[in-house]
């Protein structure tokens, strides 16, 4: 790689960090689909947040491998066996065993959107539809006054179709003020843990105090989630995002904020790259219309930005036409 002097240097990346949702999770960990693909929790325990699991390792998943690749002839034998001990049965040469430094089950990192707002939010809006009614919930939100930083929706959130992350993310702002009254106070106060815990998530540094209110707020959720249950909205909380959540502190701990991982950049960039192209085409053989569109872009910002270098490099202007 050349760097910025113009030395051309020999450069080893190592895999530290992989972001994905769920499913894609689980096929590069070779994890099973169902179970933690960052510890050894299986898909029936998923609800248990007393129980520290241990993590699940890169050497481990690639000896269990090994192991039944010894044991089993066919195909199916090894598909039947691995998926026995929560390994996808799919894979039988995973990209990561030569990878030197890099266990990919810890390089997993928690996902805002994918996992908070298209995941947690998602079945937390689902629960307080059930059980204070879609009609009545909508009705609420319906007669909330506008108000500055507030998205109001005008016909409810039940006939939405196709909810966007932008979208959850309003919802969620006004969700906690719509269920006070309608909901046991037990799923309120469960509902607020879990705001909380997305808030305090999303925070761009922490510290001690901060990452232990995330603790805080998880721990608050798991003392009054059971109202669900008793209520019959969930049979149970076997759900792989919601575990996923145990895992966020030690995450941050090991990378960093959560900003660093969310792909909400990268769906904007689907925006850029991809769909305003796609826009920009006749719809018939789009795809060389489409790459030669994002060619042009990138040519005219790449000439804007040389245009203003020579021209603070000139003094020909005081302005700045970034
Ligand atoms: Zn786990």
């Amino acid at each position: 790689m050349t760097s910025g002097n113009g030395e051309v240097h020999l450069v080893h990346p190592i895999l530290a960090a992989y972001v994905a949702d769920y499913p894609e999770q689980c096929l590069v960990t070779c994890s099973k689909y169902g179970t933690c693909p960052k510890c050894k929790c299986g898909a029936d325990n998923l609800h248990d947040h007393t129980t520290k699991y241990p993590p699940r390792t890169q050497t481990d998943t690639a000896q269990t491998m090994e192991d039944v690749k010894s044991k089993t002839t066919s195909a199916s034998a090894y598909f039947e066996m691995c998926m026995e001990n929560d390994v996808n049965g799919n894979v039988t040469t995973p990209f990561w065993t030569d990878l030197p430094y890099t266990d990919i089950h810890l390089a997993q990192t928690p996902d805002v959107l994918h996992q908070l707002y298209q995941g947690v939010i998602l079945h937390l809006i689902k629960w307080c539809q059930t059980l204070g009614t879609e009609k009545e919930l909508d009705r609420r939100i319906r007669r909330l006054p506008p108000a500055l930083g507030l998205r109001h929706f005008k016909n409810g959130i039940g006939a939405l179709s196709q909810v966007s992350g932008t979208e959850r993310k309003n919802i969620g702002k006004i969700l906690l003020g719509c269920i006070i009254d309608l909901l046991p106070i037990a799923a309120v106060t469960a509902c607020r843990a879990i705001l909380d815990f997305v808030y305090l998530a999303q925070y761009t540094t922490h510290d001690d105090a901060t990452l232990g209110y995330m603790d805080d707020a998880l721990n608050l959720w798991d003392k009054h989630k059971d109202v669900f249950l008793h209520t019959d909205v969930r049979e149970d909380f076997d759900i792989p995002k919601f575990h996923a959540l145990r895992h966020y502190v030690s995450s941050i701990r090991l990378f960093g904020a959560t900003n660093n991982f969310n792909t909400e950049m990268f769906e904007r960039l689907h925006i850029e790259f991809a769909k305003k192209g796609w826009r920009a085409s006749n719809k018939r053989d789009e795809f060389p219309q489409m790459t030669q569109w994002v060619t042009r872009q990138e040519n005219i910002t790449s000439f804007a930005r040389y245009l203003a270098w020579t021209r603070r490099e000139t003094g020909a202007y005081a302005l700045n036409y970034d």
